[in-house]
């Protein structure tokens, strides 16, 4: 576990500035510099205060918002950071057998099982949803 790692998790408990800007269609502030094709504000953003970002880094953010603007809420990650964070935070609705955790966090294989198409489901959060629906009774 790095530094890092640990921080996927945890939001900014400062409040978002949203981009009123253009977007893309997918949620995604963007902006078009001399006519070129449009860039990520978030990018922008980043390049003018950090300078330019490593080649396969890309802006990552912590609150979740992908409107956010708010330089304090972004850090920089790789490509495939941004997908293990998406499976952290439940962003992926169904966990496909390459996943290495749960959206709760339980890591993969040791409490995974697969059901006949290869999804794969948690063992852990399936226990605590029987023990909440035995309760509930
Ligand atoms: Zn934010
Ligand atoms: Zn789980």
């Amino acid at each position: 576990m790095t530094e890092e790692d640990n921080d996927l998790g945890s939001k900014p408990d400062t409040p978002c500035w949203e981009w009123r800007g253009a977007t893309d269609g997918r949620g995604y502030g963007k902006r078009w510099v001399g006519g070129k094709s449009p860039v990520k504000v978030t990018r922008l953003l980043w390049e003018q205060v950090n300078g330019p970002i490593p080649a396969g880094m890309v802006v990552m953010h912590r609150c979740d918002n992908t409107l956010c603007v708010r330089l304090d809420h972004l850090r920089l990650g790789t490509r495939s950071d941004n997908s293990r964070d998406m499976v952290l935070k439940g962003r992926q609705r169904k966990t496909y057998t390459k996943a290495d955790a749960c959206r709760h966090g339980h890591a993969y294989p040791d409490n995974a099982y697969y059901d006949s198409k290869g999804w794969a489901h948690c063992r852990v959060c399936d226990a605590a949803r029987h023990r909440a629906a035995r309760a509930a009774r």
